[in-house]
């Protein structure tokens, strides 16, 4: 049996026709899910109070990445840089993200998804690294060299995410100006920067709950890409229920 796997996309504007919105997600996702033998199923950003129809059809939940999310979903007023995403997208992926771990379905989340985790179930950000964190070291490398990486994550022994890695330190690729910054209560922090910017988080109460800072599906070669992914599979495969 073939595990669904949901995953999030991002409500954007469409730039050539002011007003109009549109769905937009990085294929590359789509085909790290396909690739790990799951059936990948784009979730588009409708009324929250459709989560729970979403969830009974799903074995597991893909959070995805995109731009920030509002901060006034975890209390604070937003700094100056932050690129807003699009205020429906925020509430129906906080609310799909509670609901997936109250369920504990299997949930792996991609940068902003491990953003949105976090400030669902209580955590909060910190909204602007480079100008918030003393000698961070560089955690966007650009579009010219997006298939590089960037720096390295230094990954706490015993975790999920240690398992899956089979490694303390991994060189990844970088996106991102805001990171974890108060990990939601139960998440143990996985991984950090040479900066100490947080790069990877998990619930060890949960059977698969797990969130990292970096883009492992742009590698889709990789071979962390491919375990982490097939980890994730493999759990809502475990987790799937019995069909009558
Ligand atoms: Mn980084």
């Amino acid at each position: 049996m073939t595990p669904v796997i949901g995953l999030s996309c991002s409500t954007v504007p469409r730039v050539t026709m002011a007003g109009m919105l549109r769905y937009s997600l990085p294929c590359q996702y789509v085909e790290c899910v396909a690739r790990a033998d799951g059936l990948p199923w784009i979730l588009p950003n409708l009324d929250p109070s459709l989560v729970p129809a979403y969830l009974e059809r799903l074995d597991g939940l893909l959070l995805t990445g995109g731009d920030d999310l509002d901060p006034t979903h975890y209390g604070q007023p937003p700094h100056p840089s932050l690129i807003l995403s699009d205020p429906d997208q925020d509430v129906f992926e906080l609310a799909l993200a509670r609901a997936a771990w109250e369920a504990d379905l299997p949930v792996f989340a991609i940068c902003r998804g491990g953003q949105v985790l976090n400030v669902a179930l209580g955590g909060n950000l910190l909204q602007d690294v480079p100008s918030q964190v003393e000698g961070a070291v560089g955690h966007d490398q650009g579009r010219p060299a997006w298939r590089d990486l960037a720096h390295e994550v230094d990954i706490v022994p015993g975790t999920r995410l240690h398992g899956i890695a089979g490694a303390e330190r991994v060189r990844v690729n970088s996106f991102h100006h805001q990171a974890v910054d108060r990990v939601a209560e139960g998440f143990l922090v996985t991984a950090r920067a040479a900066d100490g910017v947080v790069e990877g988080m998990e619930d060890p109460g949960r059977h698969f709950c797990l969130a990292v800072q970096w883009h492992p599906e742009r590698r889709p070669d990789d071979p962390l890409t491919r375990d982490l992914f097939r980890a994730f599979t493999e759990a809502a495969r475990g987790a799937m229920a019995p069909k009558a």
